[in-house]
């Protein structure tokens, strides 16, 4: 088979090796003549991938002592209700910074008894850029915010400053791909299918003071039921985390956070070097919001794009088309994604132009 390279936004593509050795794995995992699919979740043997991957995730981000770390379901959107449901008493913030944002704040407004405000959005900017966060109030519940806006290629690169007000953070699109402080955080949450693993595992990591503070809810939205439990209330979605498990573990090899975000720059840089030099790809994405993950771009001509996508396609650079909101191209590098994958793409984007330029 040819190889391609996924540029897909999410579920997205993983490290060759991690699918590599669950290949190895798979049928008989550690001399046990079972898949870890087959395992029960209350076995040592998946006690310890689950112990593993809370270490491994603990050391990457280096989550301090109080705070839990939480192997859940129902993806990022989920979390859009659970906070609310968990942490909001009389009033919460919202930073609208694109569709995700809106739908965080949609969910939010649908729980009763609690008062939700926008306190700074970016949509008369066209969501090309984050918005300046003021400092708020600090009777707020808590303060949400979207660190990578996956659909309009933005990002917050370091967190805006709350008092004493807890900072909440939907890092779907940019967990562990640059450093951020999780002491900065009341709570992170983060679907694993974009940088960290397959659909179906959703990560949440809550500092302590956060779990409980409201009367008990339904079992499964309750973070406190499911702290108590350490993740295993219910069945969770053991297969997911074991190869968040290797990610991790294949992250932790390539030298951390750190590390990966060094590799994360330079493939960006790359990409938006070619964009702007060329006189045919525009980003439309303000210098300082620009997204290390997510990278949208477009020849402003509906027809053009269209057949940018096709012929990317055709040449083995798949998943290149951008969000229906926004047209045009949108090529995701997270982690996984190689640099090669990136030079291969400006070769062709210069082809391409070319051969635009040769049709007029
Ligand atoms: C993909 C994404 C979501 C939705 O995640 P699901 O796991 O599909 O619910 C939410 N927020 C952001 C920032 C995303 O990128």
């Amino acid at each position: 088979m040819k190889p391609i390279y996924n540029f897909s936004a999410g579920p997205a593509v993983l490290p060759k090796p991690v699918l590599k050795r669950a290949q190895e794995e798979l049928l008989s995992y550690q001399g046990s003549g079972m898949s870890v699919m087959e395992m029960s979740h209350r076995s040592a043997l998946f006690q310890s991938i689950i112990e593993e991957a809370e270490a491994l995730l603990r050391e990457l981000m280096g989550i301090p002592s109080n705070y839990q770390v939480l192997f859940l379901q129902g993806g990022a959107s989920l979390q859009f209700s659970m906070v609310p449901l968990n942490l909001g008493k009389h009033k919460a913030a919202y930073v609208d910074s694109g569709s995700w944002s809106k739908k965080a704040i949609s969910e939010a407004r649908k729980i009763k008894q609690l008062e939700v405000e926008v306190v700074a959005s970016s949509e008369e900017q066209g969501f090309k850029q984050v918005p300046e966060v003021p400092f708020i109030a600090q009777d707020f519940d808590y303060l949400h915010i979207t660190t990578n806006n996956t659909i309009e290629g933005t990002t917050f690169f370091t967190a805006p400053d709350t008092g004493k007000v807890p900072l909440i953070a939907d890092m779907s699109s940019n967990i562990l791909s640059s450093c951020y402080q999780v002491s900065d955080f009341g709570l992170i949450y983060a679907g694993a299918q974009k940088n960290i693993g397959p659909a179906g595992l959703t990560i949440v990591i809550i500092r302590e003071d956060l779990i409980g503070l409201k009367e008990p809810i339904s079992s499964m939205l309750d973070y406190k039921v499911q702290a108590d439990h350490h993740s295993l209330y219910n069945t969770p979605p053991t297969f997911s985390i074991y190869i968040a498990k290797l990610v991790f573990e294949w992250l932790k090899n390539l030298g951390g956070v750190a590390e990966i975000e060094k590799i994360n720059r330079e493939k960006a840089a790359l990409l938006y070097e070619a964009i702007d030099t060329s006189e045919l790809y525009t980003s439309s994405v303000e210098r300082k919001s620009r997204s290390l993950t997510n990278i949208p771009f477009t020849t402003n001509n509906t027809q053009l794009d269209k057949r940018f996508v096709q012929e990317a396609e055709a040449a083995g650079l798949v998943n290149l088309k951008g969000h229906r909101s926004v047209g045009g191209m949108r090529a995701s590098l997270y982690n996984a994604f190689p640099l090669e994958g990136v030079k291969a793409l400006i070769s062709f984007m210069e082809q391409f132009e070319k051969n635009a330029k040769g049709a007029h």
